[in-house]
């Protein structure tokens, strides 16, 4: 061929495969199950049977039966080539079976109850209530729950406290400054896409169920672990009533995968927080700073700069100052309209301020108990639980409770597991650890100012509210449980993992 037709060719192969991606990336997902009809077998007024078609051709292939009337697949009725009856039960598993979790980001508890009592996802257990971790933001909350090393910070933007800089940031999630739960997922989507999330949310979130379920597909691991990303981005910005509508795609995302393992998996799907589910709005708070005598800055120049790592709109964030600043720029900033209450650790106790008065949360044995004494007034309310909790001779005569306690009584709480989620939250989780923490009332977040210019924020996390702190966890057997703490969600898993990675 001659060079310059060669040339040609390249340049016209070239360009049809970037129009193919311009028209092409991000549309829906072609699924290939197919339900084509839900019915009540056994006349009980309630949907037992749901007929699938795996092969386009309008016939039924499977049926999908609940057998014994608790919402949930225990029966799978293969027609091809002969038919053939499986146990889905998940009562007897074996320990050969594949394991696969799903993170499905910021997804809170009720919406994906409200699908589930719907007829969706009813390969799975009713959900469960999965409490998050403080802040309720995901590098925070993955790095508890999948048992890994500190991150950096709070975001993928945070301060590096050694440097007195900011660090990260949208582009080095490409460049990937390290975050050691990202090595503890088999799949994620690429650094690039998180960036543009709040730009393109809907192609996004296509494209990343897309990639998830080709890669997954070509994966023989034993145990895989995902985190799709893009569930939260698209919760941030529509409303209710049209995420629950994209939440059908993932539905019949996570139905072809248990119908292609013939529902021989351990299957666990679950968020690692929820969300608001509230219009909010960026709060001006280097203005108000301002006003009161400090300045917002990127780093720590004077005693009156602070610095607070402007990235996600979400409803909690972490100061940087002088420590001699620290208390009292946490009680400034409860005077600020937006401001729920502030925490930060002085000494060996965590101080809590809020318009309704101070409190402090103080450890013993290494954290195993810990005690929430309210100073003035009762800022996380929880005077009346306590009295419970004394009823129930689960506080010892120092005002003392375990872990499990603390959880048991306040996982249902407005503030949800409060006095565990503020002990790790301001003790653990990052390396960079903020002077101080601000969570914020639903309504209001802090952020990026250009990525506030490109959206309306339709819901955000992160602070301590029971909406932000409340995700969901569900599996394809029995459950054990109906609420539990992040942290202890997939325990076992890690060791299945780590044994994996060492071959
Ligand atoms: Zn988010």
């Amino acid at each position: 061929m001659r060079p310059k037709l060669f040339v040609a060719a390249l340049v016209l192969l070239f360009s049809s495969w970037m129009l193919y991606n311009l028209l092409f990336w991000g549309r829906p997902v072609p699924f290939n199950v197919q339900t084509l009809q839900r019915s009540d077998r056994n006349g009980d007024g309630v949907i037992d049977t749901w007929q699938l078609d795996t092969s386009q051709d309008g016939q039924t292939d499977i049926v999908e039966i609940d057998t014994d009337g608790d919402g949930r697949i225990d029966r799978l009725q293969l027609g091809h080539p002969k038919i053939e009856v499986l146990d889905v039960s998940g009562r007897k598993t074996e320990a050969a079976r594949r394991k696969l979790a799903v993170c499905l980001d910021g997804v809170p508890y009720e919406d994906m109850a409200e699908l589930w009592d719907q007829g969706y996802f009813r390969e799975f257990s009713r959900p469960g209530k999965l409490i998050s971790a403080f802040p309720s933001l995901s590098d925070v909350a993955l790095t508890e729950l999948l048992h890994t090393e500190k991150v950096p910070g709070y975001e993928n933007l945070y301060f590096d406290v050694r440097q007195n800089a900011i660090a990260g940031g949208a582009a080095s999630t490409v460049s990937k400054v390290r975050m050691p739960y990202l090595d503890a997922l088999n799949y994620d989507e690429p650094g690039i896409f998180k960036g543009l999330a709040y730009l393109l949310p809907l192609r996004i979130y296509h494209a990343d169920l897309g990639r998830f379920r080709k890669r997954y597909a070509a994966s023989q691991r034993p145990a895989y672990v995902a985190h799709i990303c893009s569930t939260d981005s698209i919760c941030h910005v529509l409303s209710r009533e049209q995420f629950l509508k994209l939440m059908l795609e993932l539905d019949r995302l996570l139905r072809e995968i248990y119908i292609q393992q013939k529902g021989q998996l351990d299957f666990v799907v679950f968020s690692d927080h929820g969300n608001s589910h509230v219009t909010n709005r960026r709060i001006d708070l280097d203005r108000f700073l301002v006003q009161h005598g400090f300045q917002v800055e990127s780093s720590i120049r004077s005693e009156k700069s602070v610095v607070i790592p402007a990235f996600g709109l979400v409803g909690a964030l972490p100061v940087y100052c002088q420590a001699q600043n620290t208390g009292r720029l946490a009680r400034l900033l409860t005077n600020h309209e937006a401001v729920d209450f502030t925490t930060y650790l002085e000494g060996d106790s965590i101080q809590i301020v809020s318009a309704a008065g101070t409190a402090a949360i103080t450890a013993k044995d290494f954290g195993e108990l810990l005690r929430y004494a309210p100073v003035d007034g009762d800022p996380l309310h929880l005077k009346s639980v306590m009295r419970r909790m004394v009823e129930q001779d689960q506080l010892n005569a120092e005002g003392f409770a375990s872990k499990s306690n603390w959880f048991a009584a306040t996982a249902g709480h407005e503030y949800a597991d409060a006095v565990n989620a503020l002990y790790h939250g301001v003790t653990n989780h990052v390396s960079n650890r903020a002077n101080l923490l601000a969570s914020l009332k639903d309504g209001y977040h802090y952020g990026s100012p250009f990525f506030d210019r490109l959206v309306t924020m339709r819901s955000t996390h992160g602070n301590l509210r029971s909406t932000s702190m409340t995700g969901f966890f569900m599996c394809n057997g029995p459950m054990p449980h109906a609420i539990l703490p992040a942290r202890e969600l997939l325990k076992d898993w890690q060791s299945a993992n780590s044994i994996e990675n060492a071959r």
